[in-house]
C-alpha cells in the first residue's frame, strides 16, 4: 500500500483525556511508560524509573510477574469471558473462597466487581438492602469521613471527603454525613505507626447518632488507614471506638481496604493489623496485582444470610456488573494470591517495616518537610505548601523525581509512597536519597 492509500492515523495526544491529571500541563511534557519489570518501569527510550508507589498502591507483588502473566495468557486462550448472571465458572468460586480465607472474623462471602469505586458503591448498596430486608428500611443514612477517598462513583464521592472530588458534581446522595478527619499535625507530627492522639474523634459518631437517631443510619465507611489523602494511620484506639459505637447502635461498619488490602500493612487486611473487624470490606488493586481490573466486597455471614433468608424476591440483590468475576481477573487473582503466599510477601512487608520507617524518617530535616508518617510499607512526606499555591511544590517535586528516575504519588502537598512488597533495602535507600536531593533543589 503506498502512502496515498494509507488510512490517516492521528496520534497527536489530543484524543486521550487522562484521568485525575492536569491534561494541558501533561501534554506539554508527556511522561510515558512502555514496559515494566519487578520494581521498575521503563520509558519508550529505555530509561529506568523506580516504582515507589506500586503503580498506584496496587502492584504489590511487583511488575510483570511471570506466574500472573502466564495465568492470564492461559485463561484468555481457554475462555475469554462468561457472564456472571445465572451462570458461573469454577475460578470465580475458587477465588471467592481464597479471599474469604484471608478475611478476618466471619467475613466469608465475596461479591466481585471491577474497581475500587464499584466495590464502594456495592458495599453501600448491600448495607442499605441488608437493613431493608430486616424491616429496618428507615436506616438509609450513610456516614463517611472528611478527607476520605472512596472512589469516584456517586456513592463514593458522597461519603468521600475530598472537596475537589465533590464540589463539581452536585449534591450527591441525600442523607450523608461525615466524621471529622484524624489528621492532627499539632499533636501527631512525625509519628511512626499509629498516632497517640485522636481516638476521641470517633466519638463524633455518637453526636451524629444523637442528631439523626440511630434508626436512620445504615453504615459508616472509613479507610482504616486513609491513603489517597496522604497516608493517615488511625490514632490508637480510634477504630476500636468506632466499632463499639457501631455495635451499640446496630450500624454497619465498612472498611475501605482498596489500598490497605493484600499486605500493605503486613497483614492480609488492615482489619487484622489493627485488630478490628468490620462488617464489610471493600478491596481491589492488590487483589489481582492490578494486572486485570477487579474489585470485590467481603461480606459477613450475618449480612449475607439476612439477605439470603429475608429477600422478598428470588434474586436477593438486584446488583452486578457485566464483568463481575471476569475469568481473566479470576485467573490473575488466583495467581496473585499464590504468589503472595509462596513468597510470604505480607510477612515480608512486616519485616521490612522498621527499616522503611527508619529510612523515611531520616528525611525529617530535609527542606520543606513538615511531617512524615509511616506504617506498614506506606509513607507520607508532607511538604509545606507554597504560599498562595497549594500543591505546586509537591507537583514540581513529583515531576523532578520522575525525570530523575523515581515514581512517587503527589496528593495535595504530600508525597505518598507505597512500594511493591518485593522492595529491597537498596531501593528504599535510593528512594530516600532521591527525595532528599530533589527537596534540596526545588523551591
Ligand atoms: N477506595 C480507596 C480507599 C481507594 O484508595 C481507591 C483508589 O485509590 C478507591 C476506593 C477507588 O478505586 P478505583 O480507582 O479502582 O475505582
Amino acid at each position: 500500500m503506498d502512502g496515498s492509500d494509507a488510512p490517516t492515523l492521528r496520534n497527536d495526544l489530543s484524543a486521550y483525556w487522562l484521568p485525575f491529571t492536569a491534561n494541558r500541563r501533561f501534554k506539554q511534557n508527556p511522561r510515558l511508560f512502555a514496559r515494566a519489570d519487578g520494581m521498575f518501569y521503563y520509558t519508550p527510550e529505555g530509561r529506568e524509573v523506580l516504582d515507589a508507589v506500586a503503580g498506584l498502591w496496587a502492584v504489590n507483588a511487583g511488575h510483570n510477574r511471570r506466574p500472573i502473566v502466564e495465568a492470564i495468557q492461559r485463561q484468555a486462550a481457554e475462555m475469554d469471558y462468561a457472564t456472571a448472571f445465572n451462570v458461573a465458572h469454577p475460578k470465580a468460586f475458587e477465588l471467592a473462597s481464597r479471599v474469604a480465607d484471608l478475611m478476618p472474623g466471619d467475613l466469608d462471602h465475596v461479591f466481585f466487581v471491577n474497581s475500587g469505586s464499584e466495590a464502594v458503591d456495592t458495599a453501600l448498596k448491600i448495607a442499605l438492602a441488608y437493613h431493608r430486608v430486616r424491616g429496618k428500611g428507615a436506616r438509609t443514612r450513610l456516614i463517611g469521613r472528611e478527607r476520605g477517598y472512596h472512589g469516584v462513583g456517586f456513592g463514593g464521592i458522597s461519603v468521600g471527603g475530598l472537596v475537589k472530588n465533590r464540589m463539581y458534581f452536585g449534591p450527591g446522595l441525600p442523607g450523608v454525613d461525615h466524621l471529622p478527619h484524624t489528621h492532627d499535625l499539632a499533636r501527631n507530627a512525625f509519628t511512626r505507626g499509629q498516632p497517640e492522639h485522636g481516638a476521641e474523634l470517633a466519638d463524633a459518631l455518637e453526636r451524629l447518632v444523637a442528631l439523626h437517631d440511630a434508626s436512620t443510619i445504615a453504615a459508616v465507611i472509613v479507610e482504616p488507614m486513609a491513603g489517597s489523602t496522604g497516608v493517615l494511620p488511625p490514632p490508637k484506639g480510634y477504630l476500636e471506638r468506632l466499632r463499639a459505637i457501631c455495635d451499640r447502635h446496630d450500624i454497619l461498619l465498612i472498611f475501605d481496604e482498596v489500598i490497605t488490602g493484600f499486605g500493605r500493612l503486613g497483614e492480609p487486611f488492615a482489619a487484622q493489623r489493627f485488630g478490628v473487624t468490620p462488617d464489610l470490606i471493600t478491596m481491589a488493586k492488590g487483589l489481582t496485582n492490578a494486572a486485570v481490573p477487579m474489585g470485590a466486597v467481603g461480606v459477613s455471614a450475618g449480612i449475607h444470610d439476612a439477605l439470603m433468608e429475608g429477600a422478598d424476591a428470588p434474586i436477593e440483590l438486584f446488583h452486578g456488573y457485566t464483568y463481575s468475576g471476569h475469568p481473566l481477573a479470576c485467573a490473575a487473582g488466583l495467581a496473585t494470591l499464590d504468589l503472595y503466599a509462596e513468597e510470604g510477601l505480607f510477612e515480608r512487608a512486616r519485616s521490612l517495616e522498621s527499616g522503611w520507617e527508619e529510612a523515611l524518617h531520616s528525611l525529617r530535616d530535609a527542606r520543606h518537610v513538615i511531617d512524615i508518617r509511616t506504617i506498614g510499607l506506606a509513607a507520607a512526606v508532607e511538604l509545606e505548601p507554597r504560599p498562595g499555591a497549594p500543591t505546586a511544590r509537591a507537583t514540581q517535586v513529583f515531576e523532578t523525581l520522575f525525570d530523575r528516575g523515581l515514581l512517587v504519588r503527589p496528593t495535595g502537598d504530600t508525597l505518598a509512597l507505597s512500594p511493591p512488597l518485593i522492595v529491597e533495602p537498596e531501593h528504599i535507600a535510593r528512594t530516600v536519597d532521591q527525595l532528599r536531593a530533589v527537596l534540596a533543589t526545588v523551591e
